[in-house]
């Protein structure tokens, strides 16, 4: 089993076409290929517009039937915390994401680079790491009352800039209870291990970083494991070692997405 349900294409921030992607995980035997396009938000320069999210949905609608003999395609949609989509049954799932921080009206995104993360650290939060991982965790915490959320986005995305821990220690025990009742607020969504950051450059290990990840085993919580791809030579970036790492905190299964929604597979049959 091979399945990305985190997949953007040239509808939103991707470098390629949906078919051209299709082609690529075909290619690579993936059986299942999620798009997750960034939903319209009028806060996100990345996000689609309304008129593109329509043909969006046309556009994968088309290619699901037509490539429904070589791959399982199913329509979803990267739905930020500030952009609610208004329809979420044309979709097949929903990935709930928390991009931005908010602070007295003002919002400013947590990964689009690392001197933006600063500047939130910096003028919004002096500094004080813990102070900014309350507020980015109660955001997030928000989509437990949000019933069309399958799946959590890379849950602890404001470390993406934390590699070696150059901002705050990610085993800091204050910051770990922070997550962790993020965690549990959440538990009955799926979350997923997301290798973007890796594929990007940013980033040796996947979100959630692997104490987390160790937590939502021990609570039972289902997963998933996703590319957040942008571009199709990294489509499945990092699944070798992101299922070593899976397996090694104690899981045995994680979700498929079939057409009779999210499945448990045990995970000897993931490559
Ligand atoms: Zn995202
Ligand atoms: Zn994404």
């Amino acid at each position: 089993m091979r399945q990305n349900l985190h997949t953007h294409s040239t509808y939103c921030d991707g470098k390629d076409q949906p078919e051209e992607m299709i082609q690529t995980a075909i290619a690579e035997k993936f059986d299942i290929l999620g798009f997750s396009g960034h939903g319209h938000c009028i806060y996100d320069d990345a996000s689609m517009s309304q008129q593109g999210q329509t043909k969006y949905i046309d556009e994968i609608r088309r290619l699901q039937k037509q490539y429904a003999d070589e791959i399982q395609i199913y329509l979803g949609i990267e739905q930020d915390i500030l952009g609610r989509v208004p329809n979420p049954r044309d979709f097949d799932y929903i990935i709930g994401s928390a991009h931005f921080v908010e602070h007295e009206g003002q919002f400013m995104s947590v990964d689009y680079s690392e001197e933006m993360m600063c500047k939130i650290l910096h003028e919004w939060f002096h500094d004080d790491f813990l102070e900014y991982a309350k507020t980015y965790y109660q955001n997030v915490r928000m989509m437990k009352d949000w019933d069309e959320v399958d799946i959590i986005g890379h849950l602890d995305l404001l470390t993406k800039y934390n590699e070696g821990n150059k901002y705050f220690d990610f085993e800091n025990p204050k910051y770990v209870s922070i997550a962790c009742d993020t965690i549990d607020a959440l538990a009955n969504k799926i979350f997923e291990v997301n290798t973007g950051a890796i594929a990007r450059g940013y980033r040796t290990s996947p979100y959630p970083y692997k104490n987390l990840l160790a937590y939502m085993q021990e609570k039972n919580i289902r997963i998933c494991l996703n590319s957040d791809c942008h571009d199709r030579t990294k489509l499945a970036c990092n699944f070798q070692e992101s299922l070593e790492m899976i397996r090694s905190v104690g899981y045995g299964s994680m979700v498929i997405l079939t057409s009779d929604g999210f499945k448990d597979l045990s995970l000897e049959a993931f490559q």
